[in-house]
């Protein structure tokens, strides 16, 4: 099979999926965005908002245009150089962050997206995405801009974590906002290798 019809295969999985209580509330599931047969990493962010939820997109809020920007700035196609995904598929309720139990079981779906794409780099957008696949590593502003080894299913990928676009439009000082557009600078490298 091809990578298109295993993605197919898997987001019918998911749009039936009831294996967490997030099930109850969501209006669509948020699977992906951006193309399997192009992307050549995967973007982990946290989980999905209201507008995500609405139109089970992946950031298409205010801080998905935020990251468009920066990707813009630093020449990633958001389109065919990555593929958007987030911890868990199904929105919390009034977007708090998503609890162990529910990361746990969505993270068979999110493996196996993995698998599927093979991408040269995962990137881990906030500290919720890192520490669902980073752990013991030490606090975010460390890790962040590092390049990682991640092991999943014996398989061996590179990470790197970046600041959630969320936390650059509410908290970030200039010095963040600069550090976040040299780790998109670095991620192109890599995946242009
Ligand atoms: S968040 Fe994941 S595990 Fe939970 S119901 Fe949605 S698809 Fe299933």
């Amino acid at each position: 099979m091809n990578k298109t019809s295993l993605i197919d295969e898997l987001k019918k999985e998911c749009e039936v999926c009831q294996d967490c209580e997030l099930g109850k509330t969501r209006t669509n599931i948020v699977f992906s965005s951006g193309d399997e047969n192009t992307a050549k990493a995967i973007l982990i962010g946290e989980a999905p908002g209201a507008n995500e939820d609405l139109t089970g997109t992946p950031f298409v809020g205010k801080a998905g245009k935020f990251l468009d920007k920066l990707l813009e700035e630093v020449g990633i196609s958001r389109e065919k150089d990555l593929y958007i995904i987030n911890t868990v598929k199904c929105r919390p309720p009034k977007n708090r962050v998503p609890a162990k139990a529910e990361k746990d079981a969505c993270r068979n779906f999110l493996i196996r997206q993995i698998e599927i794409i093979n991408p040269k780099l995962l990137i881990f957008c906030g500290n919720t995405a890192l520490k669902s696949f980073v752990s013991n590593k030490g606090s975010f502003s460390s890790v962040r801009g590092n390049l990682l080894e991640v092991i999943l299913n014996e398989k061996a990928y590179k990470g790197i974590a970046i600041y959630h676009p969320s936390y650059l439009m509410q908290y970030a000082t200039k010095e963040q906002i600069e550090m976040t557009k040299d780790d998109l600078s670095q991620i192109k490298s890599i995946i242009e290798e």
